[in-house]
């Protein structure tokens, strides 16, 4: 979006330059060519300042979202959703979650298992 803005900016620049060439060499009235060309020179810096704050606010926001733990913050590695505290945490969580999963249906099972 910003590209396009910026794209949309230069074009209303090069129209208002053609139309006050346009005006100068008597192509169109010299009125008519001051005031459309000074309404498009406005709108195209306004295109050109919108598509540089768009594109500074999109690369910022592409910072923030690229590196931090999603529990404390911290930056992390590109591609990485926790720090590396946080991501040996949840790899000692899921260890101790899968080594009690099996056992918790056995200790149900086992007053079953004494008949036999
Ligand atoms: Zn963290």
């Amino acid at each position: 979006m910003a590209r396009t803005l910026r794209l949309l900016g230069a074009l209303l620049l090069a129209a208002a330059v053609w139309l006050f060439l346009a005006g100068e060499t008597g192509w169109v009235q010299e009125t008519a060519s001051n005031s459309l060309g000074r309404d498009a020179a406005l709108a195209g810096l306004l295109c050109l300042a919108a598509g540089f704050v768009a594109g500074m606010f999109g690369r910022a926001g592409r910072v923030l979202r690229r590196g931090h733990c999603v529990r404390c913050g911290a930056p992390t590695e590109r591609g990485q959703t926790y720090c590396l505290d946080h991501l040996l945490a949840t790899v000692e969580e899921y260890k101790m979650r899968a080594s009690e999963g099996p056992r918790s249906p056995k200790e149900r099972s086992g007053p079953r298992s004494t008949r036999g």
